[in-house]
């Protein structure tokens, strides 16, 4: 998911955070939100579809305001449905909260019943309003914003960056491993005024300036009188999704700072200096793997041309809830050019791969052009196990990597040969230590721990 926030007395925030949505859209197309602050009201518009089709003109200014929260959505708890679009809004004993979550908490189900034990009016099906309950329980109680947000936090186990509005002011959390992104930025008014996105491509459509990450386990909290953060959690530690770098996020917004381009460029390179191979040209699969396939053909010296094209207005094939429409997805999404192709030795360069289905098809298409070998390699190691924590891979009975080994993936796939990125290749690659992301899919080491129930509903 995307999230997005802002705290600007005097702007146009709806509009604002139309924008910063806009360049969230990548992270999720299921359905878009709004909500805005105007004093002690609150205004929401949210439903089903891409940000461009859920807002316009008059929706906006139907959203008047100083705060600002908004939030794309792609599904992995709850079922694809608009009342599950955030978002999610609650009154509380001081004031409307708005929360939009980026993540995945693992502890829904205890923490489901701790709140219906409570009375809590559980409306929807996503564990992010079980969030927005927590809180406002906590305040019910009589603890104040920051006290009553903190509490919650406190019951959440998982994966959760939270953007939260208030009638004060804006609020940015990481959980406290940080394994969702969630930026700061400023704009340079004055006084100055904040910013908050998932990824700094969500800062720069708006003119915003990249300030900071919120840390793992940072609540910052802006209000009238600026930003103020507070670390809540005991036991922080780094452990950001690698898979955002690899492959999630956009490449132009920056991580470590650097773009996520370089990264994967970087990528590429060591990847054709574990596994070459003699071909006439390399390309990427459109857009994500294109990065590595260029750092593939420098470090390699093939040559690059594009092999195939895509069409920029279908949404990311992973996205679409069902099987069916992955598959017929892929098919409207990617062209083959066959001048290109016909009689060449190809290497295909993709960043990763899940279930094999867009992988198989691929092939096909390239020989059907008339490539004459197809290389494949993956700038990130095999996949071997689900994600719990917000990045819908499917259940580990879905991995192609999960039960075959890699020369029996590439049978599958009829490619000519197949090579991985090592773990050790993708990390270093970081500059980073390799201690501070989660890599569990490629591992199965969990940074959070999985409770055995919702491990079982994963893994095979
Ligand atoms: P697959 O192997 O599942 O057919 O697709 C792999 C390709 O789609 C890669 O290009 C990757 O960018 C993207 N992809 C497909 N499904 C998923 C998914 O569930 N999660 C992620 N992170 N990427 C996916
Ligand atoms: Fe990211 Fe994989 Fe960890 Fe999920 S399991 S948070 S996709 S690195
Ligand atoms: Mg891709």
């Amino acid at each position: 998911c995307g999230v997005f926030g802002i705290y600007a007395p005097g702007e146009d925030v709806a509009k604002l955070t139309y924008f910063g949505l806009y360049a969230l859209q990548h992270r999720g197309q299921e359905s878009a939100g709004i909500a805005t602050f105007e004093g002690t009201h609150v205004h929401l518009h949210k439903d089903m579809g891409l940000v461009s089709q859920v807002f316009n003109e008059s929706v906006l200014e139907h959203l008047p305001g100083s705060i600002g929260v908004g939030h794309t959505r792609y599904s992995t708890t709850g079922s694809s449905r608009k009342v599950n679009a955030q978002p999610a809004v609650l009154e509380t004993r001081l004031g409307s909260i708005a929360l939009a979550h980026n993540g995945n908490l693992v502890n829904t189900v205890q923490l489901r019943e701790e709140l219906l034990q409570s009375k809590c009016n559980l409306v929807t099906t996503t564990d992010s309003e079980m969030i927005a309950f927590a809180i406002a329980q906590a305040i019910d109680a009589g603890a104040d914003w920051l006290e009553g947000s903190i509490q919650a936090f406190q019951r959440c186990q998982g994966a959760f960056s939270l953007v939260i509005g208030t009638p004060i002011g804006v609020m940015g959390v990481r959980d406290p491993n940080g394994i969702r992104p969630l930026v700061i930025g400023t704009l340079p008014e004055n006084p100055i005024r904040y910013v908050l996105a998932s990824e700094t491509c969500g800062l720069d459509i708006i003119g915003a300036e990249y300030l900071r990450d919120v840390e793992p386990g940072e609540l910052v909290w802006i209000t009238e009188e600026g930003l103020a953060s507070y670390h809540w959690s005991k036991q922080p530690q780094r452990k950001l999704c690698i898979f955002e770098m690899i492959y999630f996020a956009r490449p132009d917004s920056l991580m470590h700072n650097e773009s996520l381009y370089s990264y994967r460029m970087r990528l590429g390179r060591q990847l054709a200096e574990e596994s070459p191979v003699d071909a006439d040209i390399v390309f990427g699969v459109p857009d994500s793997g294109v990065p590595a396939a260029i750092g593939f053909s420098q470090a390699s010296g093939v040559a690059y041309a594009e092999g195939l094209i895509k069409n920029r207005y279908v949404g990311r094939t992973f996205i679409q809830p069902t099987q069916t429409m992955r598959e017929s997805g892929i098919r409207m999404k990617l062209n083959p050019l066959k001048d290109v192709l016909v009689g060449k030795r190809v290497i295909i360069v993709d960043d990763s791969i899940v279930r094999g289905t867009t992988s198989r098809k691929l092939v096909k298409t390239l020989r059907e052009a008339g490539a004459v070998e197809v290389h494949m390699r993956i700038s990130s190691p095999p996949v071997t196990h689900p994600c719990f924590y917000g990045i819908d891979t499917d259940t580990q009975d879905q991995l192609i990597a999960a039960t075959k080994s890699v020369a029996e993936i590439a049978q599958q796939l009829e490619v000519d040969t197949l090579a991985y990125l090592s773990w050790e290749g993708m990390l270093k690659a970081t500059g980073e230590d390799p201690n501070s992301f989660c890599s569990a899919c490629f591992t199965g080491d969990y940074p959070v721990a999985i409770p055995e129930q919702v491990k079982r509903s994963k893994l095979i």
